[in-house]
């Protein structure tokens, strides 16, 4: 069962109380910035105000672009919750008192690397589901053009890809600064950045969203898009003329997070929220979005179409190095200053 049994609703009038048994009668407001993609945004919302009653108004925004927006607004709170997206943005928020501590009772249903995240930053975030990078390619433009199938980071870089590939902006995307980070650390910092370098000649766009070079490659508007396994995946569930990667070198992965924002003017229905996200019920929503990540709470499913984590060569992401806000913020000034205006 997806929902658990509705409250009763209460309302008051003129002196006297009628109990509604039907629809819940109105229990306030919750803004959600939501940093997953809209498909799955929207049925969680629209899930959870039937389930409580609560009415809910959500902006979709990707994981950098919520981070500025919740920094921006740190003096007068306007959103509630921030659900989704990677980790990187939250854990910087963390650290910069922009989200609240909390502990939420359904903790202890979790995996561990979804706790880890709780405790690296200090209570103020949490894990909700994980998934690792990789590349697809258009397998009908890459025989139609004879090009080489890539298999590994490196092969991006072949001169017969110029113009082929496409990724976010790390500064807007989690997944893309998910890649920048996997890069510093697969390679080095000297080494990842001449790499992005040589990339950069073969990029065709850098988008705002992560997600937007996986549908890309399955409009066939790219031949190689660079995201998230599962984005890959949901295309290629609708019968996408793609094949995705796990790059040979390994790959770097994402703890996608949630957080209440500090200050939050509906508070009491943000932790309702927050505990409500974490149960199986809520999780299992993901998959019917054709979102394939890996829930946090051990008792979800797994989708059997979501990427299997330990078939993939994974790095040891250091969550926290590349989640600080003096890391984050230096890395994205150097790729802006050294990638992203290079001819
Ligand atoms: N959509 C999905 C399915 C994701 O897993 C993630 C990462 O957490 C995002 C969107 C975040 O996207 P962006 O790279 O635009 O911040």
């Amino acid at each position: 069962m997806f929902l658990t049994r509705r409250a009763l609703g209460v309302a008051f009038s003129a002196g006297f109380s009628i109990v509604l048994a039907g629809p819940v009668a109105a229990q306030g407001q919750l803004t959600v910035y939501c940093s997953v993609q809209e498909e799955w945004c929207r049925p969680m919302m629209a899930a959870f105000e039937k389930e409580t009653g609560i009415k809910v108004s959500m902006t979709r925004k990707s994981s950098g672009e919520t981070y500025a927006q919740v920094k921006a607004e740190s003096a007068n709170p306007r959103g509630d919750v921030w659900w989704g997206g990677t980790g990187d943005p939250h854990m910087q928020a963390a650290e910069e008192g922009l989200t609240e501590e909390y502990k939420s009772p359904k903790l202890t249903e979790l995996n561990d690397w979804a706790v880890r995240q709780w405790e690296g930053s200090k209570g103020r975030t949490v894990g909700i589901y994980s998934g690792a990078l990789g590349f697809a390619y258009n397998t009908k433009l890459i025989a139609e053009k004879k090009l080489p199938e890539p298999k590994c980071w490196a092969d991006l870089l072949d001169p017969k890809l110029k113009d082929e590939v496409q990724v976010a902006d790390p500064n807007s995307s989690g997944t893309s600064y998910t890649m920048l980070a996997t890069m510093v650390q697969i390679m080095g910092e000297q080494k990842a950045f001449e790499y992005l370098k040589a990339l950069h000649k073969n990029i065709n766009q850098y988008t705002k969203s992560g997600a937007a070079p996986a549908k890309a490659t399955s409009l066939g508007e790219t031949t190689v898009g660079i995201a998230f396994l599962h984005d890959h995946v949901m295309m290629i569930v609708d019968g996408a003329p793609m094949k995705a990667v796990a790059p040979c070198e390994g790959t770097g992965y994402e703890i996608g997070s949630m957080s209440i924002i500090k200050g939050a003017k509906n508070m009491d229905n943000a932790k309702k929220f927050y505990d409500w996200a974490l149960t199986p019920a809520a999780q299992a929503l993901a998959a019917p979005a054709k979102s394939f990540q890996v829930p946090s709470n051990k008792a979800t499913p797994i989708p059997p179409q979501a990427p299997k984590l330990a078939d993939i060569k994974l790095i040891n992401f250091d969550f926290a190095k590349y989640g600080s806000s003096d890391e984050r913020k230096r890395l994205l000034a150097k790729w802006d200053a050294e990638v992203k205006n290079l001819p």
